[in-house]
């Protein structure tokens, strides 16, 4: 059994300015406790929570005495969290600041101080008394409602000033349990496809990820020097312009659609799903400073791991297992002969050196996956069930159509829920004519 946690944001109804008022003052004290406590916590090195609370519980509590008393612990919770994300930048001499800025605030909510009143309404414990506030749910909401998520504990309220709103995040919590995998699907993330095979046939899935993630950072950066110039660094127009570009949004789409057929085909078929172990040293190259030369590759990799980390949320939300496997050499060696493969300049396309066979690099890559996963070369990877290596003959290019890599363009997959058994039959007999 695994805990997979989800938040769902939704936004109060428009509050009476009355009712308004009153989340405000409770803002500006919790405010106030937090700044208070993350000054206090950086100073003395402190990172626990627990050794904060007990540090300051009294001094906080006498602070404001009408509030409730959770709200000293939740901050507490709130102002350790900021502090050790500070102390470990520091470390880092990443932090730009002597001390810690609190400048977003969004209020820290445990059973004590909110509790669900309906299914569109929660009442908070205020200075002022419980408040109910009505919200507004929308279809995600509705969805884990009624797929059997519960509600956790703890939730977060922000103030949208403007408009006289909350913005509450409720965080749902399912078991799932794990399902004994009757077969496997490798599934290899790169610059342009995500590849798969399924039962023997290869499937590419176009992504476009190099055209997109290039256009865009070019796109942003002739933007943000024309803004620069003209209006300065911090200009409403140039965040507006960039907005309109919705880069993040085009690129979530395509990533949560992958995953989803991923998952889906893998959950139809009760398979593992077998990825490539990525090291850490990705998130850490994203820190660093990295010169120009390296930035293609590092804008490459943050879309990968993007979309892997996609089809791992998913698949944990299914109860599918994942089985990671060393990407050592997966598109480098034929899964036939384990003799090098040798791919011409720039091409997909290479010749294996001891059998003369054509491959395609990306399939070469989900073959070796799957062995890597069946041989129990991955680091969790279970004893093959029902499943032999009979059932899987690894085909090259040329020697029998259905095991040509299916490239399925952007346009045709991005409808798709997975794969569909009619589209899926008419591609074949394409493939074979
Ligand atoms: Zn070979």
């Amino acid at each position: 059994m695994a805990k997979v946690t989800r938040t769902v944001v939704v936004k109060s109804v428009e509050l009476p300015r009355k009712v308004f008022r009153a989340f405000v003052e409770l803002e500006g004290m919790y405010r106030n406790m937090v700044e208070r406590l993350v000054l206090y916590a950086v100073s003395n090195g402190i990172k626990s929570f627990i050794k904060l609370k007990a540090l300051k519980y009294r001094e906080m509590r006498g602070l404001y005495l009408q509030l409730p008393s959770h709200y000293v612990y939740t901050a507490c919770q709130d102002a350790s969290t900021r502090a050790k994300s500070f102390l470990r930048l520091k470390k880092l001499s990443l932090a730009k600041r002597a001390y810690p800025e609190v400048r977003r605030v969004s209020i820290w909510l445990d059973d004590h101080l909110w509790k669900p009143n309906d299914l569109t309404s929660i009442g908070i414990a205020t200075h002022r008394g419980w408040v109910i506030v009505e919200f507004e749910p929308h279809r995600q909401y509705w969805r884990y409602v009624n797929r059997g998520w519960r509600l956790a504990s703890e939730a977060k309220v922000k103030l949208d000033k403007k408009n006289r709103q909350l913005i509450i995040y409720m965080t749902f919590v399912k078991e799932v349990k794990e399902y004994k995998p009757k077969g496997y699907l490798p599934v290899d993330v790169n610059e342009n496809n995500v590849t798969t095979i399924v039962d023997g046939v290869a499937y590419l899935f176009e992504t476009g990820t190099e055209k997109l993630v290039l256009g865009y950072y070019y796109r942003r950066k002739r933007i943000q020097e024309r803004y620069d110039k003209l209006y300065g660094k911090k200009s409403r127009v140039k965040k507006k312009v960039l907005r309109r570009l919705k880069e993040r949004k085009k690129k979530q789409d395509i990533r949560w659609k992958t995953a989803n057929i991923i998952v889906r085909t893998a959950y139809e078929r009760q398979y593992a799903i077998v990825l490539e172990k990525l090291g850490k040293k990705p998130a850490q190259n994203m820190i660093k400073k990295i010169r120009d030369k390296q930035l293609r590759h590092r804008i490459f990799q943050a879309s990968f791991i993007g979309i892997q980390k996609a089809i791992e949320e998913k698949a944990r939300e299914c109860g599918i297992p994942i089985i990671y496997v060393d990407p050592r050499n997966t598109s480098k060696l034929c899964p036939i002969h384990k003799a090098p493969i040798t791919y011409g300049n720039g091409s997909r396309i290479g010749r294996c050196s001891k059998g003369g066979e054509l491959w395609h690099r990306d399939v070469v890559a989900c073959y070796n996956l799957l062995f890597k996963a069946l041989w129990g070369d991955g680091s969790h990877a279970p004893s093959p069930v029902g499943y032999t290596l009979l059932d899987v003959s690894p085909m090259p290019l040329e020697t029998k159509a259905t095991h040509d890599p299916i490239g399925i363009s952007k346009s045709l997959w991005a409808r798709w829920k997975s794969l569909p058994q009619t589209q899926f039959a008419t591609i074949l007999d394409v493939m074979k004519r």
